[in-house]
């Protein structure tokens, strides 16, 4: 997590940095703070809270530096205070620091510096940094040597971005597990966790890999591995636009998310779809497809949102494919030693393409020989980069901390890659083609299910004083409850649950009373009648009953408080309309509570510590 950015050149670096900050915010927001060199010395202004209130604070005072850096905290290790805000300085404030990610060794770092008389003035691991470079400087080595000497001692996780007095004509920056991207300017450099910091700027960029090094002058820069071998680096040129980043009218980046769904589900499929041979052509994989379709396990690795698409994927795999799948919380696969084998197929997918737990898990894979496979959103990101081959989602990129658009566009993609494997396998023309014929049906069903917006803001009006909330499903649904319980947590902080629909009985039930609130995702599919005996045991203990139901359902108005009729599709695709309504009754229930549903409390996105 953690937002990174940094400038070099002739302007005033300032309003740079804190409009970076700004796009960066949804890495963290617990503290933001700004660091740079004016007149030879290095200055730090930091404050709690939110960059807006830095801002405030940076405008009171004068200065206009050409080289700065600045950060937007989600603390890890240290209370979200000023003191604990980055950057941090060394013991005689030449150097300045900001730091991405969690050094595990710090105690026994600090343990070392302190006898060595540093004194620490922070709670935080990223502090030792600091000191331990400034440990190198002070022997009279230069500040790109001292990083790398320093780095070869520390354990963990980083992305760091540091200005030294002495050499006031540059940036060092280096990465391990935390993003870093440097933006080649004319006669000015950029660096930023991620490039959605510099497009304003750039559209040309590098990306540092771990156990990279550089250091970023206004003209040119320099990068060498840790180890101290030269390397040479890429300039990448970047696609992405401002128009794509900003709230493009709407009050929120989340509510403009899901509006968007219609169009960033389009775009996952655009160009893949080819009717004629009732499959679709994914680029990304085309290579390795008589390897996939031989596999014999498919394991699904995510986090979160993602790992909710990934059941669904479970459930598509297992229907089309007859393979057998698993789906694995990644950090859980990572530390259990999992039995991997070399055909096994393993998917790791993440919006931002950075989550920690995931990127660990995937050269883990790697390392035990699996074919391993991407599903990303951001192009360029580390999991993309490292996975053999993947598919990315192209959903456009998504800001809102809680995910909406790039659920949706996962489930696109895994849809994909089960036809192209299904049809390569055992699935008939046929069938193939009314398979391609529901997916393109699917952006206009979106559309008519978002004009429902404001009857579910409706809904939403009468729950918003809500203490729990359930949610059930059956087969496909299933993960589409999990997912709904999951947006009402994240944005409203209202305790819900989601369940198969039939296991309720197994315990959930005891809850069940008049101030319950259970959400029914029931569209007319082969576990209707089923399902519908379920809202009736809900019904029987008062609970109030929201149901998600298909438009022919005369039915369930019968039963349920409120109904949300939405369109069919076949079942393989039916999470994806489903999950729509869920995604709007969440944020209209966070905005009554008048909560930031941008960033809520504790969150951030893109989770680059584990
Ligand atoms: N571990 C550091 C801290 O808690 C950095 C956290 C971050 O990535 O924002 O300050």
């Amino acid at each position: 997590m953690c937002g990174i950015v940094g400038y070099i050149g002739s302007k005033n670096c300032i309003p740079v940095i804190l409009e970076g900050l700004k796009r960066l915010e949804y890495r963290g927001y617990d503290s933001a703070g700004i660091g740079f060199i004016q007149n030879g010395s290095c200055n730090v202004i930091k404050n709690k809270g939110k960059v807006s209130l830095l801002e405030k604070k940076i405008y009171e005072s004068s200065y206009s530096p050409t080289i700065g850096l600045g950060h937007t905290r989600w603390a890890t290790h240290g209370e979200p205070n000023e003191i604990n805000a980055h950057p941090h300085y060394n013991t005689d404030r030449s150097l300045v620091l900001i730091h991405n990610g969690i050094i595990e060794n710090y105690q026994t770092l600090k343990i070392s510096l302190q006898k060595q008389g540093y004194k620490f003035v922070s709670q935080t691991d990223t502090e030792v940094l600091a000191h331990l470079i400034d440990s190198f400087l002070k022997k009279g080595i230069n500040l790109f040597k001292s990083v790398r000497l320093a780095l070869a001692e520390v354990d963990g996780t980083y992305g760091l971005a540091i200005l030294y007095d002495k050499e006031p004509e540059k940036l060092v920056v280096a990465r391990k597990g935390s993003p870093l991207v440097i933006g080649i300017g004319e006669g000015e450099n950029y660096v930023a966790s991620d490039v959605s910091a510099l497009i304003a700027h750039t559209s040309r960029v590098v990306y540092i890999e771990d156990g990279e090094v550089a250091e970023v002058y206004s003209d040119r820069f320099v990068a060498k591995t840790i180890l101290d071998e030269d390397i040479v680096k890429e300039v990448h040129q970047v696609t992405m636009t401002l128009e794509e980043i900003d709230r493009g009218g709407y009050e929120t980046f989340m509510l403009k998310e899901i509006m968007e769904q219609p169009e960033s589900v389009l775009n996952s499929m655009r160009g893949r779809l080819i009717y004629e041979d009732g499959t679709a052509k994914l680029g990304g994989i085309d290579h390795l497809l008589d390897r996939i379709s031989k596999t014999k396990r498919f394991i699904i690795t995510a986090c979160g949102t993602s790992w909710h698409a990934g059941l669904v994927g479970e459930y598509m795999f297992e229907q089309f494919l007859r393979i057998p799948t698993e789906v694995e919380y990644a950090s859980e696969f990572r530390y259990r030693n999992p039995i991997i084998q070399p055909d096994d197929t393993i998917l790791f997918i993440s919006q931002s393409g950075e989550t920690a737990d995931s990127l660990a898990a995937l050269r883990e894979a790697k390392r035990k020989g699996a074919l391993v496979l991407g599903i990303c959103n951001v192009v360029g990101s580390s999991i993309a980069r490292e996975s053999e081959a993947g598919v990315y989602i192209h959903a456009g990129p998504e800001i809102g901390v809680a995910s909406t658009k790039a659920f949706t566009s996962q489930l696109v993609v895994l849809a994909l890659i089960t036809l192209v494997l299904a049809r390569k396998r055992d699935m008939s023309l046929v069938d193939g083609r009314s398979i391609v014929n529901e997916f393109l049906k699917i952006p206009e069903k979106i559309k008519r299910i978002l004009e429902l917006n404001r009857d579910i803001e409706k809904v939403a009006e009468n729950f918003k004083d809500s203490k729990n909330f359930l949610y059930l499903g059956r087969g496909y649904n299933f993960p589409v409850a999990l997912e709904g319980a999951l947006k009402l947590k994240e944005i409203s902080y209202i305790h819900a649950e989601g369940y198969p629909a039939a296991e309720m009985k197994h315990g959930p039930i005891a809850l069940v009373d008049e101030n319950m609130p259970v959400v029914f995702i029931a569209p007319k599919d082969s576990t209707y009648e089923k399902i519908i005996s379920n809202v009736e045991e809900i019904k029987a203990r008062k609970g109030k009953i929201i149901a998600i139901a298909s438009e022919q359902d005369e039915h369930i108005g019968n039963l349920a408080d409120y109904v949300i009729k939405i369109p069919d599709t076949i079942r393989m695709l039916m999470p994806i309309l489903t999950v729509i309504p869920l995604q709007l009754l969440a944020y209209h229930i966070a905005m009554k509570k008048g909560l930031n549903v941008d960033q809520p409390r504790n969150l951030a996105k893109s989770v680059t510590v584990e």
